[in-house]
This record gives structure tokens, C-alpha cells and sequence, in this order.
């Protein structure tokens, strides 16, 4: 296996060239990556511009043909292999992962063990792919859908997870049959041209699945957005980039798929178990550091039970270490970089100044933050109301069902939310009346290769993981057939 890159002392598989055609290209620029482990910069990386689009566009239509004449059980060996690869070498793509965005080694291990897993879902699925047969009104016809895939696909992906992020993605389009064109974020490429080295050696066609870093991603993505072989924009990412890309597909009559932002609140009803709830909120806010999109946002508390709750949570928060997302013992890492930074420290001075009262944390040493709690939140506090993306956890109290699934339904996002109570007629009626499109009771863990995963509202639409995330890079194609329906069968001769 060939090694190409020393990346801060690391072997890293994979060119820091774009990936084109099946092999590492040189564009005319290239931009500076740095690492929020060290601060330092790591590589200079391929800057992709619109001039390189047209090449990749064509490629991606040759990829097209040739992977689509391919039978479905020979593109799912590929993707197994590839998915066997990224398994085989989860160390080396966790290190790369870490380097690159900072969460936890562990993490970055659990990430990478979960993409190989999708991957090899989506092998499995690309064998599963067929159509029906509809009955006929009229007599002599014989009607049935074929499913085919939508065609090129143009991937865009956040940094919060590198590798999963294009996994999710890349696999189901492949199995799909469509070619897939990624553009990473920019200050995490290396993990993506890491996946792309890996699906050349796992016998991934030329074509098929394209990487085109860039650290100016407006122009590049118009670009390919306008090319009438891109068929389709999936997206992971800010409401509002989402919302803007949205529109430009839209004009241009592109399927769309959205995976926007969150504010996931998560309900504690007095019938909980209290340790166990605090456990799981301790796990779904500050893994990754809170900067992912199913993150608890706000937490809303029974008034009878606030303290013992906040009891649980704090002795839970003074076990947890930040520190070098190297070391096996770290639970929190660095944040991606200053302006995470400063929007924890906004929402933290805007809630104290309005009365708020910081419990644990509420301190930090560059870009690493202390978990921190909040009490005594108010619906005028920021935190409230916009995207925390950090370790940030807002207590608030509640009185009655109506009352708190008001305040969770009340905002613009719809992601994920989570209800913690011993009564199974009250998780059903709440969990029936929450506008989210992941609800977990008594449970964190709302994502798997398998399960559907998206929002509603302002956090997007579409579902990604299982058939799902499968179907939406499928098309499907009536064919109807007039036969000569005869009474008799044919006898032959004459
Ligand atoms: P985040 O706050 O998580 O960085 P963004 O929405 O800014 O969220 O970024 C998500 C992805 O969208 C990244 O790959 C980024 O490069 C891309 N992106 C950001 N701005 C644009 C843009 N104007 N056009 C196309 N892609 C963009």
C-alpha cells in the first residue's frame, strides 16, 4: 500500500491533489490547511477553481456510463471492498480525522468503524434495487417501473465529521449507480482524498467518485451546479448556506436533499430516571464537543425534579477531560477553531447578563472549552435560539406536557429531539406532537447506516442512511408494453 504524504509526523494515504478521473490532479492553486490540535499549518492542498470543473463534469458522465453497465452485484463488491479497506485502516483515517477537525481519537475511531459500515449497507442495497409491475386498466399492456439512478451527483459535506459525512452520502449514490462528485470542507480535505485513495485501491472506477478541494467553494459549486449533467445537490451543512444553495438548485431544477442545522431539545419529565437521563444527555451533548447537528441544544427539566437533575449532571461534568484529542483518556477536544470559540463565550455572557447563572466551566484555554452548565434560562436568552455548536448545556424548567412541547415545537429547527420518562402513554402522546424528524425517548443514539436520518423545517428535508438515503439517488421510469393479448395461447406454425 503505498504511503504519500508525511502530515505532521503522520503517514497519511492519499495526495493532498484533488482527485479527478481517477487519478490526483494538480490544480493551478493551492491554499494552507491548518489543525486546531496544533494551530499549526499542516499541508498545502489542492484549491480547485471553476477552470477545473469541466474536466470533472466529463469524467463524472464517463463514470456514469461505465459504472452504470457494470451489474449491480459487481459495484457492490466495490463498494464492500472499499468499505473493507476504510475498516481495515480505521487508525490511520481516525489520526487524519483528528488532526484535521480535533474531536477525540475515540471519536474519530467510533466515526470511521460507523462509515465502513454504511458503506458495506449501501454494497448490500445496491443488489436490492428493483422496480414492480402495476396492473393494467386496459386490456393487451403490461406496465412496470424500472429504478434508475438520478445521474451526476454533486456531494457538498461539513467538517463535524469528515469521513461519515461523505460515506452517508457517496455510498448510497454509488450503489445507486450514480457518479458522485464531492467538494469537502475546506479545512477538512485530507480525510475526504484519504477515502478517495482508498476507493482507487478498492477498484473504483475513473469517474465515479471525484474529490475537488477548494477554499473559495461559491464559484466552484456554481459551477458545477450549472452544468446540465449535474443532476443532483445533497448537502450537509448551515441553514443558511443550505437555504441559499436550495434556491440556486432549485432555478435550475436539481433534486435536492438538505441536512441543516439543529437545536435539539431534550425533555425531562419528574417520572424519568434521573441518573440515566443525565447520562444520555452527557453523551448526546458533548461528543464531538457539541459541535454536531443532533446535539442537545436546551435542556427543559420538570420544575419537581430541576435539582436532583442538576445534581446528576454535575457530578457527571467534573468526570469529563478536556485536553489533547490524542490521548485515550480526552472526552473533549478542541473546538474547529476562534469563532466557535466566541459563539459559546456570546451565548454564555448573553444568558448570565440576562440572569442566567453558570453552574460548571464557562471557561476556556484557546480554543479548548470547558463543559458548561447554565441554569435559570430564559426563552430571550440567545442559546434559546440559535445553533450552540459547542459545550455549552442550558437548563430550563417546565410545569406541564403542553407547556414544554410548546417551547420545543416553538423554534425554526426540527432535527432531533429527546424525551426522558418512565410513562409510556406520555412518550407516545409527546413524541406523536414533535415537529422533528428524530425523536429519541429514553435514548440518544438516533443514528445508524440503517435508520433514516433528516429533519424538518428550517433543519432541511430529505432522509439520508437505509433505503432511504438509497431512494433519493433514484429516479424511477414507467415503461408500459402493448401486447397482442390473445384468448388463445399460440400453438406455433401457422
Ligand atoms: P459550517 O458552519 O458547518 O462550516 P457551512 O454551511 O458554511 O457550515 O459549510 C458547509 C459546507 O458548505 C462546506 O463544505 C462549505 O465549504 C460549503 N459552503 C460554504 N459556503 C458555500 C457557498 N457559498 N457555496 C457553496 N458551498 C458553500
Amino acid at each position: 500500500m503505498e504511503i504519500v504524504q508525511i502530515v505532521d509526523g503522520m503517514k497519511v494515504r492519499g495526495v493532498t491533489n484533488a482527485f479527478i478521473g481517477g487519478e490526483w490532479y494538480r490544480p493551478r492553486r493551492t491554499y494552507a490547511e491548518h489543525s486546531p490540535v496544533s494551530r499549526m499549518p499542516l499541508v498545502e492542498v489542492a484549491n480547485c477553481s471553476p477552470a477545473d470543473v469541466p474536466l470533472a463534469v466529463d469524467w463524472a458522465t464517463t463514470g456514469l456510463r461505465n459504472w452504470g453497465r457494470l451489474p449491480p452485484f459487481e459495484r457492490a463488491k466495490i463498494l464492500s471492498n472499499w468499505s473493507e479497506i476504510i475498516r481495515a485502516s480505521s487508525e490511520e483515517v481516525a489520526r487524519v480525522i483528528t488532526l484535521e477537525m480535533g474531536k477525540p481519537l475515540r471519536e474519530a475511531r467510533a466515526e470511521v468503524q460507523g462509515s465502513a459500515q454504511a458503506v458495506l449497507w449501501a454494497a448490500e442495497e445496491a443488489k436490492r434495487i428493483g422496480g414492480e409491475t402495476i396492473p393494467s386498466e386496459l386490456p393487451g399492456r403490461r406496465l412496470w417501473t424500472v429504478r434508475q439512478p438520478v445521474g451526476t451527483v454533486l456531494g457538498i459535506t461539513p467538517w463535524n465529521f469528515p469521513v461519515s459525512m461523505v460515506t452517508r452520502k457517496a455510498a448510497p449514490a454509488l450503489a445507486a449507480g450514480c457518479s458522485f462528485i464531492l467538494k469537502p470542507a475546506e479545512n477538512t480535505p485530507l480525510s475526504a482524498l484519504v477515502l478517495a485513495e482508498m476507493w482507487k485501491e478498492a477498484g473504483g472506477p475513473g469517474g465515479v467518485f471525484q474529490v475537488l478541494p477548494t477554499n473559495d467553494p461559491g464559484p466552484l459549486v456554481d459551477a458545477v451546479l450549472k452544468d446540465r449533467t449535474v443532476r443532483k445537490l445533497t448537502f450537509t451543512g448551515s441553514t443558511e448556506t443550505g437555504r441559499m444553495l436550495s434556491e440556486k438548485a432549485g432555478r435550475l431544477l436539481k433534486k435536492v436533499s438538505m441536512e441543516l442545522g439543529g437545536h435539539a431539545p431534550f425533555m425531562v419529565f419528574a417520572d424519568a430516571d434521573l441518573m440515566a437521563a443525565a447520562r444520555s444527555l452527557v453523551a448526546a451533548k458533548f461528543s464531538n464537543g457539541g459541535q454536531t447537528c443532533v446535539s442537545v441544544n436546551r435542556v427543559y427539566v420538570h420544575e419537581d425534579v430541576s435539582t436532583d437533575f442538576s445534581d446528576c449532571l454535575l457530578e457527571l461534568l467534573r468526570t469529563l477531560k478536556v485536553g489533547d484529542p490524542f490521548k485515550t483518556e480526552t472526552d473533549i477536544g478542541p473546538l474547529v477553531n476562534e469563532q466557535a470559540v466566541e459563539k459559546v463565550n456570546r451565548q454564555i455572557e448573553d444568558a448570565t447578563d440576562k440572569g442566567a447563572r453558570v453552574l460548571h466551566g464557562g471557561t476556556h484555554d484557546g480554543l479548548f472549552f470547558t463543559p458548561t452548565l447554565i441554569s435559570g434560562v430564559e426563552g430571550n436568552m440567545k442559546v434559546l435560539r440559535e445553533e450552540t455548536f459547542g459545550p455549552l448545556l442550558p437548563l430550563t424548567t417546565f410545569r406541564s406536557e403542553r407547556e414544554v412541547l410548546e417551547a420545543a415545537n416553538g423554534g425554526p429547527y426540527g432535527l432531533a429531539a429527546y424525551l426522558w420518562t418512565s410513562d409510556i402513554s406520555r412518550a407516545h402522546r409527546v413524541s406523536d406532537a414533535l415537529e422533528f424528524g428524530l425523536v429519541g425517548i429514553n435514548d440518544q443514539r438516533v443514528f445508524q447506516p440503517h435508520l433514516p436520518f433528516g429533519g424538518v423545517k428550517d433543519s432541511g428535508f430529505g432522509r439520508e442512511g437505509g433505503r432511504w438515503g438509497v431512494d433519493s439517488f433514484l429516479e424511477t421510469k414507467l415503461v408500459s408494453l402493448a401486447i397482442q393479448e390473445n384468448t388463445e395461447l399460440d400453438e406455433g406454425g401457422e
